[in-house]
């Protein structure tokens, strides 16, 4: 009896391991075919100002549509591109495409737009980086000011003395960088002072702690805030989905809000749309 149920265990293992290993076998061919059959789009997720609730961005997020499997997020194939290298070229793609919106929503009058993209470790780790970027944006017509460069805090520590290197000649080029998902790395604080990076993003992680009793959390983000103020960066809360969530970063002077609350990753219509709204109010 238990030998029979040994086995029909084991047997749906395997069969579940065959759906996954399937299903990654899947991605990583619909990602090979993806550039020449348009398979990547991008959301944008709208960034408020903390007080006023006035639009200042976005953040561009990639999504795979894939044949059969639908929309997929980037958890599902960013990993994979990272390990394969197709990353370089994906993220070489992610920037082009989001001068290219900047370009669009420009013609609707909207010039201060600035919108931040993830940038990956494979992607840090090109010697070449920082003047491909240039490139491009530059043979997009954009200002290399309308474009945020997001670097996880994580990725940022783990080669410090470089990552102030590679700051500062994005800087010197005139892009701006923010540090993301602080709070779940191990910072150096000297480093985040010589980083001189225009941003910090306090992770969800943190941001959905407010709302939980006791004070920890709480006691962490205003603390976050006022390290950020003091090294002169502006600080932004990521995931912020609860009006009271809102309410407590607005108290504690948190510089900008993105959220679920606020606004959804939306299509590039969709975010024109949104814009077009804000520009009649
Ligand atoms: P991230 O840069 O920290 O992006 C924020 C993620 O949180 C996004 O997930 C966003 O949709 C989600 N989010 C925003 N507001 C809320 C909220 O209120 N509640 C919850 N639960 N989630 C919220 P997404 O789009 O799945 O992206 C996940 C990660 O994938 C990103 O984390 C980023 O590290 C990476 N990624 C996305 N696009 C790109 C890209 O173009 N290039 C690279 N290299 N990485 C990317
Ligand atoms: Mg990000
Ligand atoms: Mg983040
Ligand atoms: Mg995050």
């Amino acid at each position: 009896e238990a030998k029979r149920a040994g086995r029909a265990t084991w047997r749906f293992f395997e069969a579940s391991m065959n759906a996954a290993a399937m299903r990654t076998l899947q991605i990583q061919n619909a990602m090979r075919a993806a550039f020449d059959e348009g398979y990547f789009s991008l959301r944008f997720q709208p960034k408020f100002r903390g007080t006023t609730n006035e639009l200042v961005g976005a953040e561009a997020l990639i999504r795979l549509h894939h044949p059969e499997l639908g929309l997929l997020m980037p958890s599902e194939f960013i990993p994979t591109a990272e390990r394969s290298g197709q990353i370089v070229q994906i993220g070489q793609w992610v920037v082009r495409e989001t001068c290219r919106q900047i370009r669009h929503w420009q013609t609707m009058g909207l010039s201060s737009m600035k919108v931040a993209v993830n940038l990956s470790p494979r992607q840090i780790a090109q010697p070449d980086l920082v003047d491909t970027m240039i490139d491009i944006v530059r043979a997009e017509h954009v200002r290399c000011d309308q474009i945020i460069f997001e670097i996880t805090e994580a990725v940022a520590m783990h080669d410090a003395q470089k990552t102030v290197e590679m700051i500062q000649a994005f800087q010197r080029a005139g892009f701006e960088i923010a540090i993301d998902d602080f709070g779940t790395g191990y910072s150096s604080l000297a480093y985040l002072e010589r980083f001189r990076a225009k941003q910090l993003k306090i992770d969800r992680f943190f941001t959905s702690g407010l709302d939980a009793q006791g004070n920890e959390s709480r006691a962490i983000v205003s603390a976050i805030i006022a390290l950020a103020h003091s090294l002169n960066m502006e600080v932004v809360a990521e995931g912020v989905e609860t009006q009271s969530q809102l309410t407590e970063l607005q108290i504690m002077e948190c510089d900008q809000m993105q959220g679920y609350l606020l606004g959804k990753p939306l299509t590039a219509s969709a975010f024109g749309a949104l814009l077009e709204e804000q520009l009649a109010s």
